[in-house]
């Protein structure tokens, strides 16, 4: 029995369904419930995504596919259909795990995955924007791909108090003001760069503005260290942040 975090479920034959669960003990694991859809299924109505409960499952090594015994929902989080950037942001952060996540243990990506979760479900609306990019950016720090925002990632250099530097994707991180005119990458002021500490350590920065910007530096980090690819949930989510069309700066 592990504690475990329903990703995503699709039918399987006349009666089946196949879940793909992110556990504390197995990391990513894919199980097969039988008969779930049958008149006699049982349990089939609290196998709704996102939940967290306690997995009971006979794994046998070196297979792919593991056969479910029972699943017994601790948290449902029924908040996260409450409205459309909720479930969006808890799409996106199921997403980023399923894409990178092995079967193997992770205890860290499981708490981050399981706290992003709860505060999805449970944030007031006007902490919400923050609240996905806090979940995607803690998530992504539990893999272990934490951006350096201070020295400059060329030079070594601290960045000054006032200084804007650039981001630069393929260094994983932030280049001083010296070395940052000609990167192509987001311009990053100290403002920013306090939110994004403020974000890396699951902490919702007061004054966040620029979500949609906010948004686009995660996604384009994401893709370019964790997925290989950009997340299809995180262009949708795209549309639903606040934000203009600037650059994440402190104009
Ligand atoms: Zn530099």
């Amino acid at each position: 029995m592990t504690r475990a975090i329903l990703l995503r479920g699709y039918d399987y034959g006349d009666t089946s369904r196949i879940f793909r669960f992110y556990t504390r003990e197995h990391g990513l694991l894919s199980v097969i419930a039988k008969g779930v859809r049958g008149r006699s299924g049982k349990g089939a109505a609290v196998m709704s995504s996102f939940a967290t409960g306690e997995l009971t499952a006979y794994v046998k090594p070196q297979r792919d596919l593991h056969t479910m015994k029972d699943f017994q929902c601790t948290r449902l989080r029924e908040g996260l259909g409450r409205d459309v950037l909720r479930f969006a942001g808890a799409s996106a952060a199921a997403e980023l795990v399923l894409v990178h996540a092995e079967a193997e243990r992770q205890p860290g990506v499981f708490e981050a995955l399981d706290t992003a979760m709860d505060a999805l479900a449970e944030a007031p609306p006007g902490r919400l924007p923050g609240t996905v990019l806090a979940s995607l950016w803690t998530i992504t720090e539990a893999f272990g791909f934490a951006p350096q925002l201070d020295p400059c990632v060329r030079c070594d250099t601290p960045l000054g108090g006032d200084e804007v530097g650039r981001f630069d994707f393929a260094a994983g991180g932030v280049r001083c003001a010296s070395c940052g005119h000609d990167s192509a990458g987001p311009r990053v002021g100290p403002v920013a760069r306090r939110q994004l500490a403020d974000l890396l350590a699951g902490e919702l920065p007061d004054d966040l503005t620029h979500g949609r910007q906010h948004l686009a530096l995660v996604s384009d980090f994401i893709a370019y260290h964790v997925a290989s690819k950009p997340l299809k949930s995180l262009a949708f989510l795209g549309g639903l942040m606040p934000g203009g069309p600037e650059e994440v700066t402190d104009a």
